[in-house]
């Protein structure tokens, strides 16, 4: 058995014990075209199961199957003897039926056993027989993958579905529950929005004391040095000189006034 195709059949089989109760030693059973699949390619079926379930399994065949078998025994001895040294189910099919509508009928509950499930895995290559069986929820189908490896296949999206619903129904509150409930649920959302809103408060005052503390000054070695005050001092300067210039000349042309007077 390869590994992906091992965790298809642990996962199906886990649904199946988990959701149907089947347990160890499981009850195997198997049609006339199963057998002969595991006889052409020497599948040691105790060997697969084993190393995945751990687990002891039984092998039967039904009164049906084996009469069709002992029909066609000249065509498949091999599979005649095999299927007769299988333990047989009683279908109490008297009249006798097809293989495949007696291992139909034998999964079926019974009301006359109390309707309980009964755990058998029906094993057949028939895939019409296979999706046949999937439309009862209770039973695994297994056959055998690319000639020799053991699979059981995946439930149908229905009994899945009805699994689904049943655990929903079986985990919702009744009336009686919801009333008693209802107060405590109301109860919990109040405190929660309550706390909701004190840490809504923490937070707008933690904000609000940010704003108010003083802005840190600038790393004086990433400032760019103040431009204003150079120019201002240049400015300053020039304006000096200037003054100076305009008063020395002003002073030339009075001397200049008076020389001419002079003169
Ligand atoms: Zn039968």
């Amino acid at each position: 058995m390869k590994a992906k195709k091992t965790k298809g059949f642990k996962k199906n089989l886990s649904f199946y014990r988990i959701n149907f109760s089947f347990q160890p030693p499981y009850q195997l059973v198997f049609d006339g075209n199963f057998i002969k699949q595991m006889l052409d390619h020497n599948v040691d079926l105790d060997k697969q199961l084993f190393k995945y379930t751990k687990a002891k399994i039984w092998k039967h065949t039904t009164i049906c199957v084996l009469r069709e078998l002992t029909s066609l025994q000249h065509l498949f001895p091999r599979v005649f003897k095999y299927a007769q040294g299988l333990s047989k189910i009683n279908c109490k099919h008297i009249e006798g039926v097809s293989p495949a509508e007696c291992l139909i009928d034998i999964v079926k509950p019974k009301p006359e056993f109390g309707g309980d499930n009964n755990y058998f895995w029906i094993c057949t290559q028939d895939d019409e027989l296979r999706s046949n069986l999937l439309q009862i929820d209770h039973v695994p189908v297994c056959y055998l993958f690319q000639n020799n490896l053991f699979e059981m296949a995946e439930p149908s999206r229905t009994c899945k579905m009805r699994i689904q619903n049943l655990k929903e129904l079986k985990y919702l509150p009744n009336e009686q529950e919801k009333q008693i409930i209802m107060p405590i649920k109301k109860e919990i959302k109040q405190q929660q929005a309550e706390k909701r809103m004190e840490k809504e408060r923490k937070l707008a005052q933690e904000l609000a004391i940010k704003i108010k503390k003083p802005a840190k000054g600038p790393n004086p070695l990433s400032v760019k040095k103040k431009i204003g005050k150079v120019t201002k001092s240049i400015k300053k300067r020039r304006h000096k000189i200037k003054n100076k210039k305009t008063r020395r000349q002003n002073k030339q042309c009075v001397n200049n006034e008076i020389i001419e007077q002079n003169s």
